[in-house]
């Protein structure tokens, strides 16, 4: 993520007279501008691998690593990171004349090409091209980061929900088959929650869930994941955790959902609400699917509200 609204602008030349003379007038002209100046390849690609994204304009040819170089070295390296990688924009600048030396410059991965010599106010209004560039693909990125949580979490309780639920188990499960862990998984429900939301309402029975769901999360460990499985249903998904681990998580669970009663609204006497909790374990090796697994756990519960609810199987 950029620490600023604005890139970098990342100048590269190995003409320490241009270099300076470019610095001169583009600090006169642009002086909110964040920019850096280097003569060489080697410092600008160390300065551009700590920057959250940046404007660089690069000579063609340089001793050692050349502006070409420095073009697919970005554009790579780029195309081999996450989504949420800082983005940058290459600008080259040559002497080289001729529509063949744009070719190569464009096709190498640079989004720009200037031709020496050029007046500064030209350049000026390409390296704002960049920034807008810049601008666009982080505003997308920060768009996308939003919509791949929305798309894995809960609107009401922000657990997980099943989507990703199905995509962690899975991942368990697989390290699981390998021999490398046991996976539990434990299915909460909340005993007669019908009735809340028939005589209290909807708000009030979205308020219990929202309760409950932070009171699973407590007791849970660090890494195990929380899920709203639907309605008043919760999973937990519980790596390196045997018969006893996963009896005694759910059993906390239990506790701690009727420990207090729940403020549900003003003028309404707080709720003592319980849940019923089924659990199975999977043992590191054994070769089960999550929607067989998640059955499991389903035929435990249902076996804890036969015997009577607000207890664990
Ligand atoms: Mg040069």
């Amino acid at each position: 993520m950029w620490a600023s609204s604005t890139p970098s602008i990342i100048f590269v030349d190995d003409d320490r007279q241009l270099l300076n003379s470019l610095r001169d007038r583009l600090r006169c002209l642009r002086s909110g501008w964040d920019m850096r100046f280097h003569d060489n390849a080697r410092d600008a690609m160390a300065d551009l691998e700590n920057s959250a994204g940046a404007v660089l304009v690069t000579d063609w040819m340089m001793p050692g690593i050349d502006g070409l170089s420095l073009c697919k070295h970005f554009t790579a390296t780029a195309h081999n990171r996450q989504s949420d990688a800082p983005h940058y924009y290459v600008i080259l600048m040559t002497g080289r004349q001729g529509i063949e030396n744009i070719e190569k410059a464009l096709d190498s991965g640079a989004d720009d090409f200037i031709a020496k010599p050029f007046d500064t106010r030209e350049l000026i209004a390409r390296i704002r091209v960049g920034i807008r560039t810049c601008r666009l693909e982080n505003d997308l990125r920060t768009a996308n980061i939003h919509l791949v949580k929305q798309a894995s979490t809960d609107p009401l309780t922000g657990l997980l929900n099943r989507r990703r639920a199905l995509e962690i188990l899975t991942t368990e499960l697989d390290r699981s088959l390998r021999g490398m862990q046991s996976v539990a998984v434990a299915m909460a429900d909340i005993d007669y929650f019908k009735k809340v939301n028939d005589s209290l309402g909807h708000e009030a029975g979205d308020r219990v869930l929202k309760v409950a769901a932070q009171r699973l999360q407590a007791v849970a460990r660090r890494y195990d994941a929380v899920v709203r499985w639907g309605g008043e249903e919760f999973l937990l998904i519980c790596p390196h955790a045997g018969e006893d681990e996963i009896r005694s998580i759910a059993e906390r669970m239990r506790a701690s959902i009727s420990a207090n009663p729940i403020e549900t609204q003003p003028g309404n006497a707080p709720l003592t609400i319980t849940v019923s909790i089924g659990t199975t374990v999977v043992a590191a090796g054994e070769k089960v699917t999550a929607d067989a697994t998640v059955a499991s756990a389903d035929r435990a519960l249902y076996a804890a509200k036969d015997a009577g609810r607000d207890t664990v199987r």
